[in-house]
């Protein structure tokens, strides 16, 4: 199993170019933005995601460019609200490779439990790039998730995955890598956090991104769409 010191959850994130965009009918709310990953403090990244009721094609597209982010970002785990999408879903392959397709994993309405073990490593997240600090995790998992032809998933992990699924957990309850840190390691990465609020709240000010009000009725109009 490879350590998160080769292989990140987030880093030097560029912004991916030309980010993929979703075509669909306008009808729905995801036509409206393209898919791409939202950095803190964005809101959604504080919701907590709802289980999903129903895995219809437009997901397994979207799933399909989770992945595609995720590897053009160099990351190893992304979440679906970290494409500003409400539910309870996640990509992961811990070898960060595209060609290894047999270490994609896709969790739907992920459940944890029986956590022990503790282990400290060093994790960042692409939705605060350039940010990376050792958070202590249990080092075995067990979940027990969907994958998106409905299938149950039932395991005990180890290794990066095991961090990687607890990370990207986090995400789905709006719980990010930051908020585990102690108080010197929270204050370490405390100016380069204020630097991602500030060019929030300036996107905020330019309309680059709608207000929080627009935010939340569209989280609530995908929300009706499947969970
Ligand atoms: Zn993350």
């Amino acid at each position: 199993m490879l350590s998160t010191n080769h292989r990140r959850f987030g880093q030097n994130a560029r912004r991916a170019p030309g980010a993929s965009v979703i075509h669909n009918s306008p009808a729905n709310p995801e036509h409206q933005l393209s898919l791409q990953i939202i950095q803190y403090p964005h809101p959604t990244l504080r919701h907590t995601s709802k289980p999903l009721k129903r895995v219809d094609a437009e997901l397994k597209k979207i799933v399909a460019e989770m992945f595609e982010l995720m590897y053009e970002h160099e990351g190893v785990g992304l979440a679906a609200n970290q494409v500003d999408l409400p539910y309870r879903l996640f990509v992961a392959n811990a070898e960060g490779d595209r060609d290894a397709k047999d270490a994609e994993c896709v969790f739907i309405n992920p459940v944890l439990s029986g956590g022990h073990g503790q282990d400290e490593d060093e994790e960042g997240c692409l939705s605060i790039p350039g940010v990376r600090a050792p958070v202590t995790r249990n080092s075995k998992i067990k979940i027990q998730a969907y994958d998106l032809a409905g299938n149950e998933i039932m395991g005990e992990l180890d290794g990066l995955l095991a961090r990687i699924v607890q990370h990207e957990t986090d995400h789905l309850d709006g719980t990010l890598f930051i908020d585990r840190l102690g108080p010197a390691q929270l204050a370490s990465v405390r100016e380069r956090l204020e630097e991602f609020e500030l060019a929030f709240q300036s996107k905020l000010e330019t309309r680059e991104l709608p207000d929080a009000a627009q935010m939340a009725s569209r989280r609530a109009e995908l929300e009706r769409l499947r969970t």
